[in-house]
């Protein structure tokens, strides 16, 4: 692989592959061209696509198949135990391990991230407008805000005789939250998001109670509206996720406690709601946390072993009724690590009951969807970016081979080769320091 990502000179045909085109079907035999940053043709049942002018990729008889979305990616996440530990990461060493994780990410075929919080205010807009503009290697990113608690809410780490900071804002009433929301768009952001319900991290039970009134929720939610923002919320309360869909919140997390009706507010609402349990880190809390003092006894107190099987109850059902469930899950904890994402995969395999084609269609033309490019991201098809892996073997038949990187022989993102195949020589690295006028259109601020 090389360090600097550059544009290939030649269209690019990669022939003898084996096409999961993102829809969950099976994968073909077929050829695909990919010239500038879109694909320009995809062949199969035998038909071919004319050679001359276009670099030659052989596949291999290997898949290839659309890069990855990450729904609920923390970008700043640091591998730590506590989420004070982020708090005491000054600025500086927290925006390169940012840039580090988002570099990561793009390795293990996560070519999309949309995110659920940042750990500081401006440490994902100023990630996504240096990938944006070619200077950092890393996917596609929707940047949000810090996590806006309410007092005592999930991430509110104070005590009272000393103040602490997580991955959070915390924000109470009305009015000061109208304004924290205006601030974050003012700054950037592309989501917001709000911590709704509480979560039994905190203690045992506060998972099932929101955290937030309806007031200050929807007052959140009129400014986000109004501005063009997008809302997130983390919801695993009932009532928590009845808020969200009332405000109409455009992603909600986790979901756990739902009962009856919701079911069928859900429904109601599955074309324009996104939902990602985030299995990653409930698992490994419940499993395989014991060397960081998560005995299975504290993890039972904090339901986390139940909620890994009520993921199978809820989640089978929500699937069933068409609800747009995304992989992605609070990886970046010392026992859920970050670069491990592709495993919420084998998780919607294994928990939720879907098959691998299935698991890899949510991660695919789902995450097109959820980044707001449904119409160009997220299938193998002519006319959509050229985002794309090529993986040894065949994922819809073993779905733990996407958690290798390894095994992915080629990452593609916007027609721009992050690893490199082989066969295709490589341009010699221009330099690509900008201007002082490019740093301020990064700034975002007019000289
Ligand atoms: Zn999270």
């Amino acid at each position: 692989m090389t360090e600097k990502s550059s544009a290939a000179p030649r269209p690019q045909l990669f022939t003898n592959v084996r096409i999961f085109d993102g829809t969950g079907t099976a994968p073909v035999p077929g050829e695909v061209l990919v010239e500038g940053n879109r694909i320009r043709a995809v062949a199969t049942k035998g038909n071919s696509i004319q050679r001359e002018g276009h670099d030659i990729v052989d596949g291999g008889g290997n898949t290839l198949m659309p890069g990855l979305t990450e729904a609920h990616a923390h970008v700043t996440y640091t591998n730590m135990v506590r989420l004070k530990e982020m708090g005491q990461i000054p600025p500086e060493e927290h925006m390169l391990i940012a840039a580090e994780n988002a570099k990561l990410l793009l390795d293990s075929g996560f070519a999309s991230i949309y995110s659920a919080a940042s750990s500081k205010p401006r440490t994902e807009i100023v990630l996504r407008n240096f990938i944006n503009s070619g200077r950092l290697p890393g996917p596609r990113m929707k940047a949000a805000c810090p996590e806006i608690v309410a007092t005592g809410g999930l991430g509110d780490e104070n005590q009272l005789h000393m103040a602490h900071q997580g991955i959070e804002i915390v924000c109470d009433g009305v009015e000061p939250i109208r304004k924290l929301v205006r601030t974050m768009i003012r700054e950037g952001v592309d989501v917001i998001k709000l911590n709704i319900s509480g979560d039994n991290f905190v203690r045992p039970g506060f998972g099932r109670q929101c955290s937030y009134t309806d007031a200050e929720v929807a007052a959140a939610a009129e400014e986000a509206h109004s501005r063009g923002a997008w809302l997130s919320c983390h919801a695993r309360a009932d009532g928590a996720v009845r808020m969200a869909l009332k405000h109409r919140f455009r992603v909600i997390y986790h979901c756990d406690f739902i009962e009856g009706e919701t079911f069928d507010l859900l429904e109601a609402a599955k074309d324009r709601v996104f939902l990602a349990p985030a299995i990653g880190i409930i698992y490994t809390t419940a499993y395989e946390a014991q060397a960081w003092g998560i005995t299975p006894e504290i993890a039972a107190s904090m339901e986390q072993q139940s909620m890994v099987e009520g993921c199978t109850r809820v989640y089978g059902e929500l699937f069933k009724r068409g609800l747009r469930i995304l992989p992605g899950g609070d990886y970046g904890f010392a026992w859920n690590p970050m670069g491990k994402n592709a495993r919420d995969l084998e998780h919607f395999v294994n928990i939720i009951g879907l098959t691998p084609a299935q698991a890899l269609m949510t991660a695919t033309k789902w995450g097109g969807q959820i980044m707001g490019m449904g119409g160009e991201l997220g299938l193998i098809k002519e006319g959509f970016l050229a985002d794309l892996l090529i993986v040894e073997g065949d994922p819809t038949q073993d779905i733990r081979l996407m958690q290798d990187r390894d095994k992915l022989l080629v990452i593609m993102k916007d027609g721009v080769y992050h690893k490199w195949p082989d066969a295709v020589q490589r341009p010699a690295s221009g330099n690509k320091q900008g201007t002082m006028r490019a740093v301020w259109d990064l700034v975002g601020t007019s000289l």
